[in-house]
């Protein structure tokens, strides 16, 4: 119903980004599942959260590929099937990483805190910013359009801000793996390529919701301009 080349050709770079990060993510998750670890993914998340005072973080098995996450709400770290149970370095890297997250929440690392409060306004722009523009252009409101642009600048702040949550999250994993010696060698590259994988995708997200932006600018942040 609503289709603009231009929008299609400013974010096929994220497109062409995020579509190169996913096939990274998989074969690297893939590779990294054939490098045995001793523990589980659940074992060694629930070693790393003990081993900093957090034994009342829980850790859950949840449905889904890859979709782990750490529960602020209920300080409980969420394991996909795979990861919850692998005996392998894919499994360990993950939940090191998901564990790393409930570091960051008990210490209070600022980009995370950051992040969860840009989340309300995120949600908000990622949702209904887009039809603000095209109401305000529709009605050439120019009040509008700026209104909805500067709403779904929330969503780049968000990505923005989630990057060094990510990056440092990660950093946490290898750094905690290596010191309980759950990981050395060929084990914490393996970890390392998992989690560097997955890395580029919030680099494409960000680049999306930036390009995005750009997009809305250009098409629509001008065209009061013609009236003049
Ligand atoms: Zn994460």
């Amino acid at each position: 119903m609503f289709f603009d080349p231009l929008w299609l050709l400013m974010i096929a770079p994220a497109i062409l980004l995020a579509i190169w990060a996913q096939g990274r993510v998989q074969s690297a998750y893939h590779r990294a599942t054939q490098v045995p670890c001793s523990l589980t993914g659940a074992e060694a998340a629930r070693l790393l959260l003990d081993s900093q005072g957090l034994h009342d973080v829980g850790i859950e098995e949840t449905q889904g590929f890859l979709s782990d996450h750490y529960d602020p709400t209920q300080r409980v770290l969420r394991l996909s099937p795979g990861v919850y149970r692998g005996r392998n370095m894919a499994a360990a890297g993950i939940a090191a990483h998901e564990a790393g997250h409930a570091f960051q929440h008990a210490e209070q690392y600022a980009p995370l805190v950051l992040r969860n409060l840009a989340v309300p306004l995120a949600s908000v722009g990622g949702n209904f910013g887009f039809w603000i523009v095209i109401l305000g252009a529709l009605m050439s409101s120019m009040a509008l359009v700026w209104a909805g642009i500067v709403l779904f600048g929330a969503v780049v702040v968000f990505q923005l801000i989630n990057l060094p949550v990510e990056f440092d999250a990660s950093a946490r994993a290898k750094r905690h793996l290596a010191v309980l010696g759950l990981a050395d060698g060929e084990q914490l590259e393996a970890v390392d390529d998992v989690l560097s994988a997955a890395a580029w995708t919030y680099v494409a997200a960000t680049l999306q919701a930036i390009l995005t932006l750009l997009y809305f600018v250009l098409r629509f942040g001008g065209l009061g301009r013609s009236d003049d």
